[in-house]
């Protein structure tokens, strides 16, 4: 609820800034009862009962206990902050920064959570800076936890505190952590909540980042797997460069399940299969699980199967008895016999040979292998991980794949999910990178441009994980000593920036190429799409939403068939 002094209260608090309108957000809410949808530009929204979700968070605190409740809902808030993020970046992509940034507070408002004022805001998107102090006022989380459990000691508006962290990280391009320093839960007369980045809380933040859960490896403690220390996270976050080798880092829902079935299955004795695209760290994960695992003392040795030629393959893996062909005028020992006592890493297992793939399969299931040359048994005692980015099941129908080694290899199978649908790793995943690159070639780069965030928050990543380290790594060599980090620092090549979905505009900006999938509603030059533009849009998001069924597409957008096949034919749109 607003007050008389509210609108007072912005330009006072903060002289100078003008408080943009939020017509431009409203206008992207959108209602299609026809069809039992909310829209918020391009995400579906849904209205819920303020009350069924006090209850059902009454419940997670009972079930699970507050920890675990808090931590669930912390993140979940952090998720919401994070698409809110990208959103108001695209929506507001002209502005300055702190109209651009105001819009998240604006969207709590438009969406019903809280009616946020601004008490101090500093935000230097290139120098890394950023301090925010909000009051919210009226915030639905503090009135869901006062009916359920009335005034106690501690603040509680988990889900607020999560949407400011997301939001604000995902705008900075770096983990800005926010805590509720007054709370109507704790009988303060509204909450309020501030902000900065991770590093500058000190120890203080440890206690916050718990609830973020923000996942990484460090230091882990597997006798105690469900709780890694906070000291890690934090070192993470901050790092300083090589203390963390692992390049594990995130928060997204696809990055902990990963997490979570690697905990679970590194201290036993399975085999584990990664799959996944290219980059996406499949070797990185299996190297963390080994850690984890009994066999941590033990070698850990990788093979890319694909990098070895067919003819060696077996050679390298199995070792070689002299004699056994020309020029192996030595005996050596096999990657299986040198893993021995610890784990064997097999990338693109599907690149075996059919040769390979028996001796394999025997390996895994005797603990046996033989050199070639050799007729000798050897026993060797190796924990098998393997990844890879085809579809082993496809390349088992087409007789490529051994279907016996196929089962045995998929006892324990773990997708690691594209950068794009864990898109809110991306802050803390460049953070993270560009700190080791600074700490690897001696330099100082405070942060990264503003309409570089949204270029890397927005691309995106056929290479993954990988290709970002390379790319920050590269921009942090080109850019000069003390700056930030730009947009030519980053996409330098030509085929670079045409495999994004971005086109540079001449004002430096960023527009987003067209694509079915990534619909952008207020791309025309002067913020405001023509109709033309916009009906093209909706007509493609309602046959992409449709599956390319024209019947439904038109049910969606409530015309006719007829109608929607000539508005087609008027756009030229191809079906
Ligand atoms: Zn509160």
């Amino acid at each position: 609820m607003s007050n008389a002094g509210a609108s007072s209260k912005w330009s006072s608090a903060l002289p100078g800034i003008h408080v943009p309108e939020i017509h431009d957000l409203a206008n992207r809410l959108r209602f299609a009862p026809q069809q039992g949808r909310i829209w918020l530009d391009d995400q579906r929204m849904m209205l819920m009962h303020v009350a069924s979700l006090g209850a059902l968070r009454q419940e997670l605190i009972e079930s699970l206990g507050k920890e675990t409740a808090r931590g669930l809902i912390t993140r979940i808030g952090y998720q919401a902050g994070a698409s809110d993020a990208e959103m108001a970046k695209k929506l507001r992509s002209g502005s300055s920064t702190y109209d651009s940034f105001l819009a998240g507070p604006q969207l709590v408002s438009l969406e019903g959570i809280v009616h946020c004022e601004p008490v101090a805001l500093d935000i230097d998107v290139g120098k890394g800076r950023y301090f925010g102090d909000f009051h919210l006022i009226d915030c639905f989380e503090a009135e869901a936890h006062l009916n359920s459990y009335g005034i106690g000691d501690e603040p509680a508006c988990w889900m607020l505190v999560g949407y400011a962290c997301g939001y604000t990280s995902t705008f900075m391009g770096r983990p800005i952590l926010w805590r509720e320093t007054e709370c109507k839960c704790t009988g303060h007369s509204k909450c309020r909540v501030v902000g900065r980045p991770a590093e500058e809380w000190g120890d203080d933040a440890l206690d916050d980042l718990r609830f973020l859960q923000i996942g990484d490896f460090v230091k882990f403690n597997p006798t105690a797997p469900d709780k890694l220390p906070a000291t890690s996270r934090l070192a993470t976050l901050s790092a300083a460069g090589t203390d963390n080798d692992f390049g594990m880092v995130g928060i997204s829902s696809g990055f902990s399940t990963v997490c979570h079935l690697v905990k679970k299955v590194a201290p036993t004795e399975a085999t584990v299969l990664f799959l996944g695209e290219s980059g996406v760290g499949k070797e990185i994960f299996s190297h963390n699980l080994h850690r984890l695992s009994n066999r941590a003392k033990g070698p850990f040795i990788a093979v890319n199967c694909a990098s070895i030629p067919e003819q060696l393959i077996e050679s390298e893996l199995f070792g070689v008895e002299r004699g056994a062909f020309t020029g192996a005028t030595v005996s050596r020992p096999g990657r299986f016999e040198r893993a021995h006592g610890g784990t064997l890493f097999l990338d693109e297992i599907g690149t075996l040979s059919f040769t390979a793939q028996g001796k394999l399969l025997r390996a895994l299931q005797e603990g046996e292998i033989e050199r070639v040359g050799d007729s000798r048994i050897r026993k060797v005692d190796v924990r098998v991980i393997a990844a890879t980015n085809v579809d082993l099941r496809a390349a088992v129908k087409d007789g490529m794949f051994r279907e016996d080694l196929f089962y045995r290899l998929n006892v324990f199978p773990i997708r690691v999910p594209p950068l794009r649908d864990r898109r809110d790793d991306i802050p803390l995943l460049m953070n993270w990178f560009m700190r080791r690159a600074c700490a690897k070639h001696g330099k100082t780069i405070t942060g990264f441009r503003e309409r570089a965030v949204d270029a890397l928050i927005n691309y995106r990543w056929p290479g993954n994980v990988r290709e970002m380290e390379n790319l920050v790594e590269r921009a942090v060599i080109l850019a000069d000593e003390g700056g930030a980090l730009d947009l030519c620092h980053l996409f330098t090549t030509g085929e670079e920036v045409t495999a994004t979905t971005f086109v540079v505009q001449k004002d430096g900006g960023l527009q987003q190429a067209s694509d079915v999938e990534e619909i952008d509603f207020l791309s025309g030059p002067g913020g405001l799409p023509t109709l033309a533009d916009t009906e093209t849009r909706m007509l493609r998001m309602a046959i992409a939403e449709a599956k390319g069924n024209l019947s439904m597409a038109a049910r969606l957008l409530s015309i006719s068939r007829p109608t929607l096949a000539y508005r087609l034919k008027k756009y030229k749109i191809d079906v």
